[in-house]
């Protein structure tokens, strides 16, 4: 027995749009009387909340962007009093202050209730073992599907990230029946499981990953290695956390939670709305969120929507897997890394900032090296001198990007210089992909 009927996601189309419109126009509304940058950005673009009268009208409202958290932080985007925030998360920014959203009861009940709709659709229920290894804490992934999980009436076991070895002894322990991780570290956890020789021991029959982007070939190995079927859940910390966006049991694009969230692709050039099924940036605009609502957010993930009938009957529409993105923050292993976090950190010790970002994926795990150019004066010519360099610029790096890169010193002028921008960054995984 699945714990609720779909109804929300079965209603007839026009209902659902008539809603949309209803809940942008009090989210519109709340967000002009309640937050001042949306309410100044308004102002400038001469409209105002009665202006919104179709859906097509949100065009009509100025975007959002990432750097607009940051210019608020901690709190400056909040539409609802302190007293009413049960909850905050964070994510790394560029300068290495983070951004913050906040979420009331009704935020988090919300949450739940999408997690619950992909569980339920994949058949998870209360006869499940849900082992949680997306990270607890300020990162949205561990706490965002926990409370789902248990929603649907199933046995949570947060067992949060690291540490894998003791992660594939709990998985055999405790019987786990599906796993939620990044797609990179399940398909760490399949390899570490057949070293180990459990893999025919383990219960597995679901996984539900998100967080990065992963190709339908990783899709597979994971199915392969693991013996389960493997679904996509997408979301961002600006706009709520994973799911946004779930995959149901057809496993052919994520569905988004239209009546929570009205999504839009843009042209990420010129800002112009594109026709349904052109690729470009994807942009959402929150409908019921209270605490921390988001008007045209532009979330860089470039991708595409459909409105075809999916064959599992659900009315909402289905996104692409998102594939890249529009700017140049890397997510390795999960964690989001900017150039300019590891320029910083070169700079504050003292270096050039010659360097490479070199990101590859060998067994299927990330691996992240930065290639730091020595200047003449600063040679070094003893192996001890440039290992003990190579571990102190590790270390910095980690302090502040929260994962730890391979430093390798090379030469003086051995990074190839570019006339133009300059090639930071040599993602190797796209290649494999
Ligand atoms: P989270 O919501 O996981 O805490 P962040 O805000 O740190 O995440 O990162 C969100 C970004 O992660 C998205 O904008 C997108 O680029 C990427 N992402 C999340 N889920 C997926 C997915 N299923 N496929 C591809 N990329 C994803
Ligand atoms: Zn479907």
């Amino acid at each position: 027995m699945s714990y609720y009927n779909k109804s929300a996601e079965t209603m007839p189309y026009e209902q659902l749009r008539e809603n949309q419109l209803n809940s942008l126009r009090e989210t519109v509304k709340r967000v002009y009387g309640k937050v001042e940058i949306y309410r100044k950005r308004m102002d400038e673009a001469g409209v105002s909340p009665e202006d919104i009268r179709t859906l097509d009208d949100v065009a009509r409202l100025p975007f959002t962007m990432k750097q607009d958290l940051r210019d608020t932080y901690p709190y400056g985007m909040f539409a609802c009093p302190m007293t009413d925030v049960v909850r905050l998360h964070a994510s790394s920014g560029t300068t290495g202050k983070p951004i913050v959203v906040g979420y009331t009861k009704n935020d988090l009940e919300a949450w739940s209730e999408m997690i619950a709709r992909q569980l339920t659709a994949l058949g998870i229920g209360e006869d499940d073992f849900i082992h949680v290894a997306f990270g607890y804490g300020l990162f949205t992934g561990g706490f965002g599907v926990h409370y789902g999980a248990e929603k649907v009436g199933a046995t949570v076991i947060p067992v949060s990230t690291g540490n894998t070895q003791r992660q594939i002894a709990l998985l055999e322990d405790f019987g786990a029946t599906v796993l939620c991780s990044t797609p990179s570290y399940a398909m760490y956890l399949s390899e570490a499981a057949a070293a180990a020789g459990v893999t025919d021991r383990l219960k597995l029959k679901a996984g539900i990953f998100g967080a990065e982007p992963w190709t339908e070939e990783m899709r597979r190995s994971i199915e392969k290695g693991l013996h389960i079927k493997a679904y996509d859940i997408y979301g961002l910390t600006e706009v709520m956390g994973p799911g946004v966006a779930f995959e149901c049991e057809c496993q052919s694009g994520m569905h988004v939670n239209e009546d929570y969230f009205l999504v839009e692709v843009i042209d990420p050039d010129t800002g112009k709305p594109l026709p349904e099924g052109e690729t470009g940036e994807i942009v959402f605009t929150s409908l019921r969120k209270e605490a921390f609502p988001v008007i045209r957010y532009r979330t860089r993930d470039i991708g595409r929507i459909t409105r075809e009938k999916c064959a599992c009957g659900r009315i909402f529409c289905r996104m692409s897997k998102p594939m890249g993105r529009t700017d140049d923050m890397l997510i390795i292993r999960g964690v989001n890394v900017f150039p300019s976090q590891i320029e910083t950190v070169l700079i504050r010790l003292g270096y050039a900032p010659n360097y490479q970002i070199i990101v590859d994926r060998v067994n299927n795990l990330d691996t992240f090296e930065v290639l730091v150019e020595l200047s003449a004066d600063s040679f070094e010519d003893t192996v001890s001198g440039m290992q003990r360099r190579e571990k102190e610029i590790s270390a910095a790096m980690q302090s502040v990007l929260g994962i730890q890169p391979k430093i390798t010193l090379v030469n003086p002028r051995s990074i190839e210089r570019s006339e133009g921008k300059a090639k930071r960054v040599i993602d190797r995984r796209r290649l494999h992909d």
